[in-house]
């Protein structure tokens, strides 16, 4: 199996990316936010304990969103690998999915990285919650908190890949959809 990750700050275009990567590349594309919001719109306890921690910017505990990473790692085998997409988001995880990998004699590939300027999250994160209804892409306050997040507890993963020779960068701004796409793909290929 492949193992990528679809790394970039909220709003990067990394959901909308992905669908192009894991059909050329036959890989599940696997969102902790999707699979997060989607327990939390079938009301488990996951999905309640998960909830409030979301719309107000904050990461859920690194726990949880490794445990939905191993789950699938262990029971789908119809494809050739995995886009991670939203996971790993801090150091910790990073370092759990290192074990996982290497206690299944498995290894990454590389992290796909889209990388935007601050002020394009906010516009791309307001464009899309009128589209999408996300409660956490409606508050500014949450969404000040996304990047702060993602700046103090994400960012240093760039160094921790790019540490181990894995980390591959390109820029998901200015450019259209398709532009960006075909940076991602030339890059995928290139790896
Ligand atoms: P975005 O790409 O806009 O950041 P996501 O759909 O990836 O949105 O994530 C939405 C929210 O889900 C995050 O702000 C966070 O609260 C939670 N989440 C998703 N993935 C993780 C993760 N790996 N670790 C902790 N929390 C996560």
């Amino acid at each position: 199996m492949k193992y990528y990750i679809l790394f970039g700050p909220p709003g990067a275009g990394k959901g909308t990316q992905a669908g192009a990567i894991a059909e050329k590349y036959n890989l599940r594309h696997v969102s902790t936010g999707a699979l997060l919001r989607s327990e939390i719109a079938a009301g488990t306890a996951l999905g309640l304990e998960a909830k409030a921690l979301i719309d107000a910017g904050n990461l859920v505990p690194d726990s949880v969103v490794e445990g939905m990473i191993e789950h699938l790692f262990d029971t789908v085998r119809d494809c050739s690998g995995f886009l991670l997409d939203g996971f790993p988001r801090t150091v910790a995880q990073a370092e759990a999915l290192d074990r996982m990998l290497s206690a299944r004699g498995e290894s990454l590939e590389g992290v796909i990285s889209i990388m935007i300027p601050d002020s394009v999250i906010r516009e791309r994160i307001a464009g899309r919650a009128a589209v999408e209804g996300r409660a956490d892409d409606a508050s500014e306050a949450t969404i000040s908190n996304r990047i702060a997040t993602y700046h103090a507890q994400t960012e240093p993963l760039v160094d921790f890949y790019r540490k181990a020779g894995k980390y591959f960068e390109v820029q998901g701004y200015p450019g259209s959809i398709e532009e960006v796409r075909e940076r991602v793909l030339a890059l995928v290929e290139s790896i």
